[in-house]
């Protein structure tokens, strides 16, 4: 299906999301909830880095490994890559493993077959051993599979099952998979949250029970659903965390009161803030999330955030194509604009240059610390070289006078600029670049000069100056307003 500019950053945004919302509960799982606004600290159980994500990432991650390729996730193929990739994973020690899962693949080390085979063997045995097997294991990874067939519940649906039942065929752990799964691709498709939408999905002796536990939790104060091991109540608690933060304004700053909410109500922070940091990310994109999260962000198996990025929206497009965005390794803007140099200094703050593709392409040369993308880049062109990969920021920022290419173009603006600023405090000297530093980069800078206590006439008046600036269009517009 061919994915609309705001539908694509949406996509964008649920692995993302997800990666977020758990590196930003790693700190606090099983322990003290924090009072303000959760930070990336890193520990846990896991004692991971600062802006690492734990667990439920990294098997949402192998998850992502197959799905990237338009697989058809019901499929024995699909499934036994799926499940080969939880095998590795625990084979190379994750730090900290679900009790569930942990049993489930142990079991499944001593038993023959194909992967997905040993997988549903182990499953089935240990869930017809105890009446605790509705863990919250499989929900906090199937943000993903909302993206595998974006136009069709039924097949949406279908796969969530597949891929919960490797580790958790316990039927409320599969209801709870289909059920967030469907409220992903709905979050995708229509830009809406609707967690009652895939109720007709599940089999009908069990839709009246889910329908209450939804509404019960709607609205409702997260700290109402914690302890949340059990899968029922991290989907309650991670829609309420939703919910009850939800102003109605359409502002992507829902994200970080939501994480907020969803990481102070306790307990299994990082599983719940990474279910609602997806259905989150499907709703606001990658470009409703700030960049102070999305630089720090990395995890198993070496992904950051533009791998996230890319990996997500080849699943929604449905294929790959190695010779465009976002899987082309090193991208190309062939103008003569883009290949003209340029790197001058902000006129407000000499720490800053403002350049074009050919500055990207010299940024060694040009002795900085840290890049600012704000066009896209290829899967190997991030980090730059020379450049930390922390301090390679990737924005999601449209070219373009069609006012929906953009879907928060003031947010991404002063977000940018602050993440600009955030560098130059670390004492970052800073490259702002997009193809041809005609409209996105002065856009920028011009937001970025009120950083600097400059009065925002002079700053449109000082970058109006810059050669490549064209000087007119939305971005430059929205920009120059006051
Ligand atoms: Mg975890």
């Amino acid at each position: 299906m061919k994915l609309t500019p705001q539908q694509e950053d949406r996509g964008a945004g649920v692995l993302l999301g997800q990666a977020i919302g758990d590196a930003l509960g790693v700190p606090y799982e099983f322990s003290t909830p924090p009072i303000g606004e959760p930070e990336m600290l890193g520990g846990g159980l896991g004692n991971y880095a600062p802006g690492e994500w734990s667990d439920d990432t990294q098997m949402a991650a192998c998850i992502a490994r197959v799905s990237g390729w338009g697989a058809d996730l019901t499929s024995t193929t699909a499934l036994d890559e799926i499940a080969a990739g939880f095998e590795e994973w625990y084979a190379a020690g994750p730090g900290d493993v679900g009790n569930q899962t942990r049993a489930v693949l142990t079991a499944a080390r001593g038993l023959t077959g194909s992967p997905s085979e040993r997988l549903h063997a182990a499953s089935r045995a240990h869930a017809s051993s105890t009446s605790h097997s509705a863990g919250n294991g499989a929900l906090m990874r199937t943000g993903i599979v909302g993206l595998t067939r974006i136009d069709d519940p039924g097949a949406t649906s279908a796969a969530a099952r597949s891929v919960a039942e490797l580790t958790h065929p316990d039927p409320l752990a599969v209801d709870s998979c289909v059920l967030w799964s469907e409220a992903v691709r709905i979050a995708v498709l229509e830009g809406r949250f609707d967690l009652g939408q895939g109720l007709h999905l599940l089999e009908a002796d069990r839709q009246e029970q889910w329908a209450g536990w939804i509404e019960a939790a709607a609205g409702a104060n997260p700290s109402r659903f914690s302890p949340n091991g059990f899968t029922v109540a991290a989907l309650q608690c991670a829609w309420a965390a939703t919910t009850s933060t939800d102003d109605g304004s359409g502002s992507p700053l829902h994200v970080q009161r939501a994480l907020s909410a969803a990481i102070q109500a306790g307990n299994d922070t990082d599983t719940v803030a990474a279910i609602a940091g997806a259905l989150l990310g499907a709703r606001y994109g990658a470009s409703g999330l700030p960049a102070r999260w999305r630089r720090r962000v990395h995890g198993w198996p070496g992904l950051r955030s533009s791998d996230l990025v890319g990996v997500a929206v080849t699943t929604a497009r449905g294929c790959v194509d190695n010779d465009a965005w976002p899987a082309i390794p090193h991208m190309e803007y062939r103008d003569a604009g883009a290949w003209t140099p340029m790197a001058v200094p902000h006129p407000y703050d000499d720490g800053v240059l403002l350049g074009t593709w050919r500055d990207f392409r010299r940024a060694e040369e040009l002795g900085v610390d840290a890049v600012v993308s704000l066009c896209r880049v290829g899967i190997r062109d991030v980090p730059a070289p020379g450049i930390a990969p922390e301090d390679h920021i990737t924005v999601w920022l449209v070219d373009s006078d069609d006012p929906t290419a953009n879907a928060y173009l003031d947010f991404v603006l002063d977000d940018t600029a602050d993440a600009i600023e955030a560098l130059r405090a670390e004492g970052e000297r800073v490259l702002v670049h997009c193809a041809a530093a005609e409209q996105r980069t002065p856009s920028v800078a011009v937001r970025y000069s009120a950083r600097r206590g400059v009065n925002r006439e002079d700053a449109v008046q000082a970058i109006a100056t810059m050669p490549s600036t064209r000087g007119s269009g939305l971005l430059w517009e929205v920009a120059s307003s006051a």
